[in-house]
C-alpha cells in the first residue's frame, strides 16, 4: 500500500501516557509507561498514517520550579520552557516508537519530532483573564503574592499559578507535517498543545500563554485532512455523572447528543470539556469520527471497539 492510499490518523496523548496518577514521574517511568501507547501507535502505524500529540503539563511544570530553584542563570519564559518540553517528550516518544517498530520486525520507519507554533489572537480575550492552572500546588505564605511574574489563584487542587489559554487559531507548521505524513513519517508535533504564538508580520511572537493539548489536536487534524482523531487518557470515555454511582461511560454519541450533555455541565472546564469540544469541532468540520478513549485502548477505539465515538448525527 503506497502511503496516500492509507488514512490518516491523530492520537492525542494525555498526560498519563508519560506518567500515571500517584508515580513521582522519573524519567525511568516515563519511558517505562510510552510502552504501552507506542506498542498500540507502532501496530497501527501499519495501516495508517501516524500524527502523535501529547500534553506536558507535569513535565513544564517541574522546569518552572526549576527555575525558581536557582538565581545564577537567567529566567526562561513558559513559551521556551514549552519548546524544551516539546524536545524532550519527543525525544522520548521516538526512542520508545522507534523500539515498538523494531519488535514488529519494521526495518524503517521514518520519525520526526517538530517543535510547532500555534498562532493565536493577540485580542482573545483569554489573554486578559488566566484561569489555566500551571505548574506544582504553592503552599499557602508563597500564593500570597504572585510567582515569577504569574498571578496565583486557589484552584480545585489548592495555590497554583494561572496563565490565559488562548483558542488555538492555526498551526504554522500544518503544511510540513502534511508532507511529512504524505512520506509515510510518522511526526510528533503540537506537544503541550504547541507554543502560543501572535503574528507581527512574517514574523511570530511567542506569548506567555498555554493552548488546550486536545483544541490544538482537533485544529491540527482538520488542517491536515485527518480521517481519525484519537484522544487518549486515563479513564475509558466521557461520562456523564462522573464520580456519582450513577455514572455512566457514552458509547457512540451524536454531536446533537453530545451537545445536549455538554449544556446539563457534565463535562468540566480544564480536564473533559476540552476534548469533547475538540471531538465535536472535528466531527463537525469533516463528517468523520472522534474518539476519547483510554491510554490501554487505542488499537481497540480505533477499530470501534472502545472509548466515547463522536460522530455526525
Ligand atoms: P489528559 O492529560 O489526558 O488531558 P485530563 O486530566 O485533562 O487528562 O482529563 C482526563 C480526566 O478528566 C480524567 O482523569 C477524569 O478524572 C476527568 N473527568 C472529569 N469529568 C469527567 C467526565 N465527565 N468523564 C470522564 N472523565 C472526567
Ligand atoms: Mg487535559
Amino acid at each position: 500500500m503506497t502511503p496516500r492510499n492509507k488514512p490518516i490518523l491523530l492520537v492525542a496523548l494525555g498526560g498519563n501516557a508519560l506518567i500515571r496518577k500517584g508515580q513521582e514521574g522519573s524519567i525511568r517511568q516515563q519511558f517505562e509507561n510510552l510502552r504501552l501507547p507506542m506498542r498500540q501507535i507502532a501496530g497501527l502505524s501499519l495501516d495508517w498514517r501516524v500524527i502523535i500529540t501529547h500534553g506536558n503539563g507535569p513535565q513544564v511544570g517541574d522546569l518552572l520550579l526549576q527555575q525558581e530553584c536557582c538565581d545564577k542563570v537567567p529566567k526562561l519564559p513558559l513559551e521556551i520552557l514549552v519548546a524544551q518540553t516539546e524536545g524532550q517528550i519527543g525525544y522520548m516518544i521516538e526512542s520508545t516508537l522507534d523500539q515498538a517498530l523494531s519488535e514488529l520486525n519494521v526495518a524503517y520507519r521514518p520519525l520526526v519530532s517538530m517543535l510547532t507554533y500555534v498562532v493565536v489572537d493577540r485580542d482573545d480575550p483569554a489573554l486578559r483573564e488566566p484561569t489555566k492552572p500551571i505548574g506544582p500546588v504553592l503552599a499557602p505564605p508563597e500564593a500570597a503574592e504572585p510567582v515569577a511574574g504569574y498571578p496565583v489563584r486557589n484552584t480545585a487542587k489548592g495555590w497554583r499559578r494561572v496563565v490565559g489559554s488562548p483558542e488555538p487559531v492555526t498551526i504554522v507548521e500544518r503544511r510540513e507535517i502534511g508532507q511529512l505524513v504524505d512520506l509515510d513519517f510518522i511526526v510528533i508535533c503540537c506537544g503541550g498543545g504547541g507554543i502560543p504564538v501572535i503574528r507581527e508580520g512574517r514574523g511570530f511572537n511567542g506569548v506567555d500563554a498555554v493552548i488546550d493539548k486536545d483544541l490544538a489536536s482537533s485544529l491540527l487534524a482538520r488542517e491536515v485532512g485527518a480521517d481519525l482523531l484519537v484522544m487518549a487518557t486515563d479513564v475509558e470515555g466521557a461520562m456523564i455523572h462522573y464520580g456519582k454511582p450513577e455514572q455512566q461511560v457514552l458509547g457512540e454519541i451524536t454531536i446533537h447528543e453530545l451537545s445536549k450533555r455538554m449544556e446539563e455541565g457534565h463535562f468540566p472546564a480544564g480536564s473533559m470539556l476540552p476534548k469533547v469540544r475538540a471531538g465535536r469541532r472535528f466531527a463537525l468540520a469533516t463528517g468523520k469520527t472522534a474518539v476519547i478513549c483510554s491510554i490501554e485502548n487505542i488499537e481497540e477505539a480505533v477499530s470501534g471497539r472502545a472509548g466515547t465515538r463522536i460522530v455526525t448525527g
